[in-house]
């Protein structure tokens, strides 16, 4: 069986071949997982020549990664975009062809809010991701107190930690560096790409080029300031939407791709289907979430099935809402708007999709997504409507919703994470690796480097 997807099929085992036949060295590596990580994995061991089987338990490639058609509308039920400052999703997409299809956020529509006390406040302007550059601008902005405004400038004058080997958490090193009023205006920004609780948030894990630059720079705004202007688009996405990127690496799989094929056990040397079929390989790549990983595990390697079990999630809700342009009062030519931390309201954002990329929502028509913390989808959809309609004066229905229901699905990094995460490889053989978004980083680019990265550490394995 060969991928279903690939039009020109080269890297194949003989006809009937039986892997249990094979001598180790010719074995396959196994892939198991079709989302992005997996998929790299796949890739990475095509461009070094070692055969493998990727198995996919769902009848799509992309796992987390879901655009979908309704009518002209692009829905994005995760991923938007990808950040280009790390290279590897790019790299990616250049290697399969995709980066003619490569396009970013629009610049002509970049206005961005701050619900605070239920007012929408511009952005504050000259900010790097949370960083002030411009302290008159930050000022300007109101999005935190007099006071609170400038003990996050004074963050400048905070000595750097001693105990820089340490981790801590998103809410520790805010509140040290930026002080507590920070939180409210940093937490959005920062754990929202983690949907995490802060107290929680591993920086070591989430964070670790600004504990650097603390050390480097001895303050974040100092070493922000440091850094050569941006003359680059930060994000990218495709025409297609996201899933353009999984579909394309897919179609370039010559070896073996397999839907519908679930695993439910791991072995050193290969793992047994759900059907009941056992695959032999030299090595092991496993990416499915922790929640499927453990159990996978739990026969031949129960240390590290424990330690994947003791990983913690979080959840959250999209609510994806499509209305006619002149159903709103508001000019919904903008990107959207983030929601103060102690609002005490469980929406944390709205994206205003066809704002913020084209191709998204058909001419005089608007694509939004409201995300929420852990709301049951019925109750995320009536509230959503609310929300909008309060704050962009929408009136009647929306054309559609759609939900994009990840709840207990999020990773939540907790302080401690990466020692955590060298406990589960010490109890594997290095020939079975974990990567993916529960383990090595939630962000595309990371899934694609820690496929890629685990591939040849199979394969390295595997060698000795
Ligand atoms: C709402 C939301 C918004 C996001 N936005 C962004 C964004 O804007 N930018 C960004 O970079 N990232 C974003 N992310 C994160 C990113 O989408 C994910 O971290 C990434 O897609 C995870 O890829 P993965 O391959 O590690 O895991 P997954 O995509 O979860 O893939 C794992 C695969 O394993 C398969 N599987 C499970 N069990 C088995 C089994 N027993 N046998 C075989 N296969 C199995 C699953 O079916 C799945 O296909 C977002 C995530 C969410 C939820």
């Amino acid at each position: 069986m060969t991928n279903p997807l690939s039009a020109a099929p080269s890297v194949r085992l003989p006809e009937g071949s039986e892997y249990h036949a094979a001598s180790p060295a010719e074995q396959p590596v196994i892939v198991v997982g079709g989302g992005l990580t997996g998929l790299s994995a796949a890739w990475e061991l095509q461009q070094q020549g070692v055969p493998y089987v990727l198995l996919e338990a769902g009848d799509y490639l992309g796992g987390k990664v879901q655009t979908e058609f309704w009518d002209d509308f692009l829905i994005e039920k995760a991923a938007d975009a990808f950040v280009l400052g790390k290279p590897w999703a790019l790299e990616l997409a250049r290697e399969v062809g995709l980066e003619p299809e490569l396009i970013h956020p629009r610049e002509d529509t970049k206005r961005l809010y701050f619900l605070k006390g239920g007012e929408l406040l511009p952005f504050p302007e000259h900010l790097r991701m949370f960083v002030p550059l411009d302290e008159e601008a930050f000022r300007r902005s109101r999005v935190l107190s007099p006071e609170g405004t400038e003990r996050m400038l004074a963050e400048v004058n905070v000595p750097p930690r001693e105990n820089a080997d340490e981790d801590e958490s998103l809410a520790s090193f805010v509140t040290r560096r930026f002080g507590k009023e920070a939180m409210n205006f940093i937490v959005p920004m920062a754990a929202g790409i983690y949907v995490a609780n802060p107290f929680e948030l591993s920086m070591k894990m989430a964070f670790p080029q600004f504990l650097a630059m603390e050390q480097k720079y001895g303050s974040l705004i100092a070493g922000h300031r440091a850094l050569p202007p941006r003359t680059t688009p930060v994000f990218g996405s495709f025409r297609g939407g996201m899933s353009e990127l999984p579909r394309a690496v897919g179609r370039a799989l010559s070896g073996e791709v397999r839907l519908n094929a679930p695993v439910r056990q791991v072995h050193a040397d290969g793992v047994t289907l759900a059907s009941g079929e056992r695959l032999r390989g030299r090595g092991v790549v496993v990416t499915a979430p922790a929640w499927f990983s453990g159990p996978m595990l739990a026969g031949d390697f129960p240390q590290a099935a424990e330690l994947i079990g003791e990983l913690k999630t979080n959840s959250s809700v999209a609510v994806i809402l499509a209305y006619r342009e002149n159903q709103f009062t508001a000019d919904m030519n903008m990107h959207g708007l983030q929601v103060d931390w102690s609002e005490g309201i469980p929406m944390t954002a709205i994206t205003v999709h066809s704002g913020k990329m084209h191709g998204r929502a058909p001419a005089g028509h608007v694509l939004i997504r409201v995300f929420f913390k852990d709301t049951e989808p019925g109750e995320a959809r009536r509230l959503a409507e609310g929300y909008v309609q309060e704050l962009f004066g929408v009136t009647g229905e929306p054309l559609f919703h759609a939900f994009g229901d990840w709840r207990g699905k999020n990773p939540a990094y907790v302080v401690g994470h990466l020692d955590q995460l060298g406990a589960i490889r010490a109890a594997l053989p290095a020939q079975v690796q974990v990567a993916g978004a529960s383990f090595t980083g939630v962000g595309l680019p990371d899934c694609v480097n820690a496929g890629r990265t685990a591939a040849r550490a199979v394969i390295a394995a595997a060698a000795h």
